[in-house]
């Protein structure tokens, strides 16, 4: 089995009370089953408020939201009081994985940060070296994985190359394609986004800010022209974490124009912004990846969508 991740991916370390998004706020935790049976055994106080804050009525328990829809365990200092009180280790799968994601091939495993993650987002984009992909152990590949690999290795080539512009490296990607973008009107997909499920009221407003504001496409080119580096490494994460997903659905297309069209989603909603720094496309992917990459629904749709505009 062969391990692969992004070379930055030993660089994340969770800045928990200084996180202002923590993604202990707004998001249903899941708790695994070995995890549930320790909760499950606690006693005193803590056992108490575990039975109190926590569903145990389906399949697979989870933590009940309190006010601002915060996790009942995370404390006033945004601290987790189940790892002061049990430590690190007594926490649930998905609370330690994120915000790694996986992806899987017949042999190979490759794990990822989630741009969803401030911190994340800010070792993703704010890198200034060309992306490098670490791989540990043996294994094979299946003719289609070893198509995509190949491909997926062009285009890094082609986005590592931070002399070009921005622009002149999206076409050299796109000649290995035959699918294009259609609707280039940023207003089309805003208005197409606030159609889809939406999380945060500050969503909304960035989508409805982008529609009255409908950047044309030469100007989005400019910005991320002028922001080549964090732009290219938007499109290497967006690329690395999803051109795999075209295994399942046979449809390679979408998943690089997916990636394209992030990028110029985002610059448009810096734009919006008058910003310029990195804190500012952080802040903007991280929301971003919030509504469309963590729901598999919206995700599905946007491809989907950009499927019948490429036809
Ligand atoms: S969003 Fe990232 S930095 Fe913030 S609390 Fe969660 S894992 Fe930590």
């Amino acid at each position: 089995m062969i391990i692969a991740y992004p070379d930055y991916y030993n660089d994340f370390c969770c800045i928990a009370s200084r996180c202002r998004h923590s993604c202990c706020i707004g998001w249903e935790i899941d708790i695994d089953p070995c995890t549930a049976a320790l909760y499950r055994a606690q006693k005193g106080e803590l056992g108490e408020r575990m039975a109190k804050n926590i569903d145990w009525s389906g399949d697979e328990p989870h933590f009940i939201l309190g006010e601002g829809e915060r996790c009942p365990f995370l404390n006033e200092n945004n601290l987790c009081d189940i790892i002061l009180s049990l430590g690190e280790e007594a926490i649930s799968e998905i609370c330690t994985d994120h915000p790694r994601f996986r992806n899987y091939l017949s042999e190979r495993e490759e794990i990822g940060l989630g741009l969803c993650c401030e911190e994340a987002g800010r070792i993703i984009i704010g890198r200034e070296k060309p992306l490098e992909i670490i791989e540990e152990g043996e294994g094979e590949y299946t003719a289609d994985e070893d198509f995509l690999m190949d491909l997926r290795d062009d285009i890094f080539d082609i986005m590592n190359e931070h002399s070009q512009p921005f622009s002149s490296r999206v076409l050299a990607v796109q000649d290995k394609i035959e699918g294009r973008i259609e609707k280039d009107n940023i207003a089309y997909w805003s208005h197409f986004m606030m159609d889809l499920e939406r999380l945060d009221e500050k969503w909304t407003q960035c989508l409805i800010n982008l529609v009255k504001r409908p950047y044309p496409l030469d100007e989005i080119e400019k910005y991320m022209d002028e922001h080549g580096v964090w732009f290219a490494n938007l499109f290497n994460y967006f690329i690395f974490r999803h051109l795999f997903s075209a295994l399942d659905d046979g449809d390679i297309d979408s998943k690089i124009l997916f990636a394209l069209l992030s990028c110029r989603i985002i610059a448009a909603l810096c734009m919006a912004d008058e910003s310029a720094d990195l804190e500012t496309v952080v802040e903007y992917a991280r929301m971003y990846s919030s509504e469309i990459e963590y729901s598999d629904e919206n995700l599905g749709l946007m491809f989907e969508r950009i499927n019948k505009q490429s036809l």
